[in-house]
């Protein structure tokens, strides 16, 4: 779709045309590829700013002066044992507490049982929390429970919950028993993390990093790649078939990973269509206006009135 300019819809009918499209097309299709970004997870109540902030981060915001999780990623802390004090809160409350709001498991009711598959950019893990079958993943930029040599020396990620569990006890928080994350009474946390904790690399002893693909550090390990192949594959299979690209929350930032491929898949299948929910960005090329399906609004309530 690039190399020429391109007409941009916002899509044909109206909101109660096309959820009624929307679930036909659900029931209709043969295979189903549902593409996620950072707004589904919005919608679930991961919220990097804010009430959730505040509630986690209090202490760092009044320190540091930033005001929300993602910032807090990019401050240049001075000694390690802050960072991962930093980071091991916004792994363990972005990756290992559940979501707020039941969005993904709800999403994972509407296609279980359809020969689907779920490519996403989002790094919380909330499609494997919410059951989808591991096969059927493929996520993009790996994963907030992942560590990898920053250099890197060798190309294998490490598991980091343990670790991450003990680095938030150390800081005076206490981890109940679904999970969730709880302050002190006192509400005094410390924003630091013991010596021994910080991880470093078992083989070159160089510090360990997330394994995110913020830049050409990016660890693409066997999974990664094994994942990557049986997207590719999937997409073959489906290339004729009637399938459903269903795009949910991607914002403008990474289109080159969920919406471009999808628009072109869908332009170059006659059978196919093209769904794009999100919450007052959903467009599609003027091209495939006729099978797109664009939908105005938060996810998880489009996603309610599916089901
Ligand atoms: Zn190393």
């Amino acid at each position: 779709m690039n190399g020429y300019k391109m007409r941009i819809s916002r899509g044909t009918g109206t909101p109660e045309e096309n959820i009624k499209r929307l679930k036909k097309a659900l029931a209709d299709s043969d295979a189903v590829v549902v593409g996620a970004g950072a707004g589904l997870s919005t919608s679930a109540g991961f919220v990097y700013a804010g009430e959730r902030f505040e509630k986690y981060f209090g202490d760092f915001e009044k320190f540091y002066g930033f005001d929300n999780m993602y910032a807090g990623g990019f401050y240049p802390y001075d000694t390690a044992e802050e960072m991962w004090a930093f980071w091991s809160r916004n792994i363990y409350v972005n990756r290992y507490m559940n979501a707020p709001k039941p969005v993904y498991e709800r999403l994972m009711a509407l296609i279980r049982g359809k020969d689907y598959f779920v490519i996403t950019t989002n790094v919380d893990h909330c499609f494997q929390k919410a059951g989808v079958d591991k096969d059927r993943l493929f996520y993009t930029q790996d994963d907030y429970g992942l560590w990898q040599c920053s250099k890197p020396c060798h190309k294998k990620t490490y598991d980091n919950e343990e670790t991450v569990r003990k680095m938030v006890l150390s800081q005076g928080f206490s981890i109940a028993e679904d999970g969730t994350l709880t302050l002190p009474k006192d509400g005094a946390l410390k924003m630091t993390v013991p010596s021994e904790l910080v991880p470093r690399c078992p083989v070159c002893g160089e510090p360990m990093s997330m394994n995110l693909r913020a830049d050409d550090t990016f660890v693409e390990d066997e999974g990664w790649h094994r994942a990557a192949e049986r997207y590719a594959a999937f997409l073959e299979r489906a290339e004729n078939a009637r399938v459903l690209y269903l795009e949910l929350g991607v914002g403008q930032n990474t289109p080159v990973i969920i919406k471009y491929p999808f628009w072109r898949m869908t332009a170059a299948n006659p059978r196919a269509l093209y769904a794009c929910l999100n919450f007052g960005e959903s467009y599609c090329p003027k091209e495939i206006e006729d099978r797109s399906i664009c939908i105005e609004g938060d996810s998880a309530e489009v996603i309610e009135r599916l089901l």
